[in-house]
C-alpha cells in the first residue's frame, strides 16, 4: 500500500523522478572516463544555459572575458568565479533564468542568521536531488516507501503535530518529538518493524544514550541509519553502534546544491557526479549544480572544509570521487590575544587525539571573549586525555589563548542545530 500511495505521490509532484532514478542506477557503476564525459557536456550546457537565460550570469561572464564556447574542459570550470550566498541572496533576482517553465518548486533554506534565502526549482533539479538519495538508499537494500524512524523538529509547535502525523502516516514514517521515557519507548516499540532511521545525528546520538542508561531493551532490524545536516562525530558511533546495531552513515548536501555526497556500505561518502561538480580551493568546497537550470548555482561557495580522493578505489567498486571528511563550517574565527584561527583548527586538536590513543571525544567550543575558549566534552577525560587535549590546544594556540575544559555541560544548540564552534564575539 505504501508503494502505492509513493507512486501516486511521485506522479503528482514530480513525473521527471522515476526516469532520473533509473539513470543513476545506470551510472552508479560507470567509469571514472564516462562519470567525467558526461559532466563536461552537463557542464558545457548549464554554462550556455546560464550565459543566454541569466541576467547575472551574462553579466559575470562577460565581466570575466568567459564566453560558453571557451569551457573545452573539466578544468575550463576554473575560469568563471565563484559564487557565495550572500550573491544568491543579493543578486536572487538576476541569477534566476528568464525563460519559461512549465512547472517550477519554490525552496526556501533556513539560515540560522540573516534572511533565508528563496529560490525556485526547476523539475530535473529536484527530480536529480530525490533520485541521488534514492539511490543511496538503493545501496542498503532500502525503497523509497520503507517504514522509516524520523529524529527532526522535536520542539516544534504543538498544534502543528497532527498535520505531521498525516504526512508521516503517508509516508510511513514515525517521529519523535521529546526525550520524555514514555515517548523513547514507544519509539523503540514502532522500531522494531522499522527498516532505517534518519535525523539529526545529535538526536540519534542523544536518545541511543539515553536507552543505553536507561537500559531500555530495544530490538531492531535496521538495515540503516542516516545521519543529516550535522557533523557526525566520531565519538557518536560506538554508542549508535552498541544500540541500534549499526553504526550512522552520513549524507551530504544542501538545499542549493542537492545531494553532494552518499556514504557507501564500505564506508566512503561518494560524490553525486551525475548531478555536481565538486571543487577544493584551499579546503574549502566549490559545487556547481549540473541541473539548476531556474536559479544556476555554478561553483557555489558552500561554506564548508572538505576533503577530497580521487586516487582511493573503493571496495564497492564505484568510482565516483571519495569526500574523505567535511571538517567543519567556515564561519566564525578563533580570535587570540594577538591572531586569529580558523575554526577548523579545532577539528585538528581532536582529530589528532583520535588518532593517537583512540579517544573520541564528544566536544564543543565556545568562544566568550577574545583570549579565552570554553571546551565543552560530554565525557569524564581519563587523565592522560586531559593532558593530551591540553598539549593540543597548547600546540596550536600556544601563549595567545587561556582555556576551561568543562566536563558534562549541557552542549549551545543554535536555531536546533549542533555546531563544533559557537562565537559568541
Ligand atoms: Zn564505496
Amino acid at each position: 500500500m505504501y508503494q502505492w500511495i509513493y507512486k501516486q505521490g511521485v506522479k503528482h509532484r514530480n513525473p521527471l523522478l522515476p526516469a532520473a532514478e533509473s539513470f543513476l542506477q545506470e551510472s552508479d557503476t560507470w567509469s571514472r572516463a564516462e562519470l567525467e564525459a558526461y559532466q563536461l557536456e552537463k557542464l558545457q550546457a548549464l554554462v550556455s544555459w546560464a550565459y543566454k537565460y541569466s541576467p547575472h550570469y551574462r553579466t559575470k561572464l562577460d565581466e570575466s572575458n568567459v564566453h560558453p564556447r571557451q569551457i573545452q574542459t573539466l578544468a575550463d570550470l576554473q575560469r568563471i568565479p565563484p559564487i557565495t550566498k550572500q550573491t544568491l541572496l543579493e543578486e536572487n533576482e538576476a541569477i534566476h533564468a528568464t525563460a519559461d517553465f512549465k512547472q517550477l518548486l519554490f525552496s526556501e533554506t533556513s539560515g540560522s542568521t540573516g534572511s533565508p534565502l528563496t529560490f525556485q526549482r526547476n523539475l530535473e533539479w529536484d527530480a536529480r536531488h530525490r533520485a541521488a538519495i534514492h539511490r543511496g538508499y538503493s545501496w542498503y537494500d532500502i525503497q523509497p516507501w520503507d517504514r522509516n524512524g524520523y529524529f527532526w523538529g522535536y520542539n516544534l509547535d504543538v498544534k502543528k503535530h497532527w498535520k505531521l502525523k498525516i504526512m508521516d502516516k503517508l509516508v510511513n514514517r514515525f517521529r519523535i518529538f521529546s526525550y520524555e521515557k514514555d515517548e523513547i519507548q514507544t519509539f523503540i516499540k514502532r522500531l522494531e518493524r522499522a527498516d532505517y532511521l534518519e535525523g539529526y545525528s545529535s538526536m540519534i546520538y542523544h536518545v541511543a544514550r539515553k536507552i543505553e542508561q536507561e537500559n531500555i531493551s530495544i530490538n531492531t532490524k535496521l538495515k540503516m541509519i542516516k545521519g543529516t545536516s550535522e557533523k557526525i562525530f566520531d565519538a557518536y558511533q560506538p554508542t549508535v553502534e552498541k544500540v541500534f546495531g549499526r553504526k550512522m552513515i552520513s549524507e551530504y548536501g544542501a538545499a542549493e546544491t542537492g545531494i553532494i555526497a552518499f556514504e557507501c556500505p564500505e564506508g566512503n561518502m561518494h560524490t553525486t557526479m551525475e548531478n555536481v561538480i565538486v571543487e577544493v580551493i584551499d579546503g574549502e568546497i566549490l559545487v556547481t549544480n549540473l541541473f539548476s537550470h531556474s536559479f544556476p548555482i555554478i561553483r557555489y561557495a558552500l561554506g564548508d572544509y572538505v576533503e577530497l580522493d580521487t586516487e582511493t578505489a573503493c571496495a564497492c567498486g564505484r568510482e565516483h570521487t571519495i569526500v574523505t571528511s567535511v571538517m567543519g563550517r567556515i564561519g566564525k574565527e578563533i580570535i587570540g590575544e594577538k591572531e586569529s584561527y580558523p575554526s577548523l583548527t579545532l577539528y585538528y586538536i581532536f582529530k589528532n587525539i583520535v588518532m593517537d590513543s583512540g579517544d573520541a571525544i564528544r566536544y564543543q567550543v565556545l568562544q566568550h571573549r577574545k583570549g579565552h575558549l570554553e571546551f565543552r566534552v560530554e565525557q569524564k577525560l581519563k587523565p592522560a586525555v586531559q593532558k593530551r587535549l591540553e598539549a593540543e590546544i597548547r600546540k596550536y594556540f600556544a601563549q595567545d589563548m587561556v582555556y576551561d575544559i568543562r566536563e558534562g555541560l549541557a552542549f549551545h544548540r543554535d536555531g536546533g542545530k549542533l555546531k563544533d564552534f559557537v562565537s559568541f564575539i
